[in-house]
């Protein structure tokens, strides 16, 4: 096989409870990526459409990555990338991720599998610390993985993989307006009181706990976040009217989607996401921003190969 053409899906990382440790993978929005093996060695970019991105390796993230594992496994090759962007960079929902995941995947694939999904996660990383000046892997790990994934460490890399429960649905509002990841890091605080930590890590847990037992109740409960949203949801227009609206359609929980502006809701089945869809809608048409909502079953596989 010389060459290979993946679909690399958004992600939504940062869940709530889970800043930094908890993403998901999201199903119908996602990029297009051709890789190509050459016999001139080293990672070209030779082609980005749908968005205005570095063609220099060392400047977009699908090169960094790609530069990263091939330090780690050496080849005569090389290798061609082409990236077809549909998820728009600086979303909330993972644009440089899954940048980053597909070109480590795409590779991997042409050498023959070297790799597993989850020691593909520290390269993709890497592209990651690039674009976001922190090396995290909440966005890579379910893309790279599939399904909703707790990064317990990433310094060795430690992913576990979570169950789905099979009616949890995702809805999903990007406002286009752009927020930097680097950004929305600034205005952080640093410091974290004893009791809001407590209630986080709390919170975690019984999120955790409540997927393994497909316990809907247990998910509304813990699905918070005392921590980041309080800061970052002052960016993010209308926020409070959405996350009330979601919350009064049915929504198990709501909350900002990576580092904004993008937010999700998670919810029960089809028909209960349509209807957090429509009080989302309904909220956001009255403010004069252009914007996406999209309805989405958790990706268990993460990344496909195309074959057409
Ligand atoms: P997102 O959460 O949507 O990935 P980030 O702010 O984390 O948003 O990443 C976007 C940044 O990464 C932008 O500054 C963008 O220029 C940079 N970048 C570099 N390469 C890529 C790529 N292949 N895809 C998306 N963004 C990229």
């Amino acid at each position: 096989m010389n060459q290979i053409k993946i679909f690399a899906p958004a992600s939504v990382a940062n869940v709530s409870c889970g800043f930094d440790v908890l993403g998901f993978c999201l199903e119908p929005v996602g990029d297009q990526m051709l890789i190509r093996k050459t016999n001139s060695s080293g990672i070209k970019i030779t082609k980005i459409e749908g968005q205005n991105l570095p063609l220099d390796v060392k400047k977009n993230v699908a090169g960094v990555a790609a530069e990263a594992l091939l330090k780690a496994h050496p080849t005569k090759s090389g290798f061609e990338i082409e990236i077809y962007k549909n998820i728009k960079a600086g979303s909330g929902i993972g644009s440089s991720a899954a940048s980053a995941a597909g070109a480590v995947y795409g590779i991997n694939e042409l050498l023959g599998k070297p790799y597993t999904s989850h020691d593909l996660i520290s390269f993709a990383m890497e592209g990651e610390g690039m674009a976001s000046g922190t090396v995290h892997a909440d966005n890579v790990a379910p893309v790279l993985m599939g399904g909703i994934t707790l990064v317990r460490s990433i310094d060795p890399v430690d992913v576990i993989k979570l169950p789905i429960p099979k009616a949890l649905t995702a809805v999903v509002l990007h406002p286009k307006i752009e927020l930097k990841t680097m950004h929305a890091r600034e205005i952080i605080k640093k410091n974290v009181t004893m009791e809001k930590a407590i209630q986080q890590w709390g919170n975690l847990g019984a999120f955790v706990s409540a997927l393994y037992n497909e316990d809907y109740d247990l998910m509304s409960r813990s699905l918070k976040d005392e921590i980041v949203e309080p800061m970052r949801s002052m960016l993010i227009p209308e926020f409070e009217s959405l996350k009330k609206a979601s919350i009064q359609a049915g929504a198990i929980g709501f909350g900002i989607s990576g580092s904004g502006p993008s937010v999700y809701a998670l919810t029960k089945g089809i028909d209960g996401a349509k209807k957090i869809h429509s009080a989302i809608n309904e909220v956001i048409s009255s403010i004069d921003i252009d914007y996406e909502i999209h309805i989405s079953k958790i990706n268990e596989q993460g990344i496909k190969i195309l074959t057409d």
